[in-house]
């Protein structure tokens, strides 16, 4: 698996820091936000080091579409009747840790994109 040492999220695949997981395979692990900004705030990341959506090679949907359904499986076992996923690209799209990440959000009602 390839992985970068000053990566946080590649520390957490490495097993260097721990995390609340909520979910792990052999492509994609899921685990709670630090700082959650709703009842259920998961975070779910490709464990191949891959900065941005950007940087997903073309060939790489499967792997994103694997994302989506860990998310959506996350959600059903939490029983959220809905819920809201994101991911921020680049600094101008709110991205502070650059290894890319889902966020799923769920448990509060949801209101306009800020
Ligand atoms: P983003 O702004 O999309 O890059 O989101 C990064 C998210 O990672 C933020 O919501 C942080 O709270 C979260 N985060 C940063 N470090 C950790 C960590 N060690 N464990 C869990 N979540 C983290």
């Amino acid at each position: 698996m390839t992985t970068q040492a000053d990566c946080i999220f590649c520390r957490i695949i490495n097993g260097e820091l721990g995390c609340d997981k909520l979910f792990e395979d052999d492509a994609v692990l899921a685990f709670r936000d630090l700082h959650p900004q709703a009842p259920l705030h998961g975070l779910v990341i490709p464990k191949r080091h891959i900065a941005t959506l950007n940087d997903f090679a073309d060939d790489d949907s499967a792997l994103l579409g694997r994302l989506m359904q860990v998310a959506r499986q996350i959600a059903a076992e939490h029983r959220l009747e809905g819920y809201r996923i994101a991911m921020n690209v680049n600094s101008l799209g709110g991205q502070v840790v650059f290894h890319a990440h889902l966020h799923i959000l769920g448990g509060r009602q949801m209101k306009g994109l800020g």
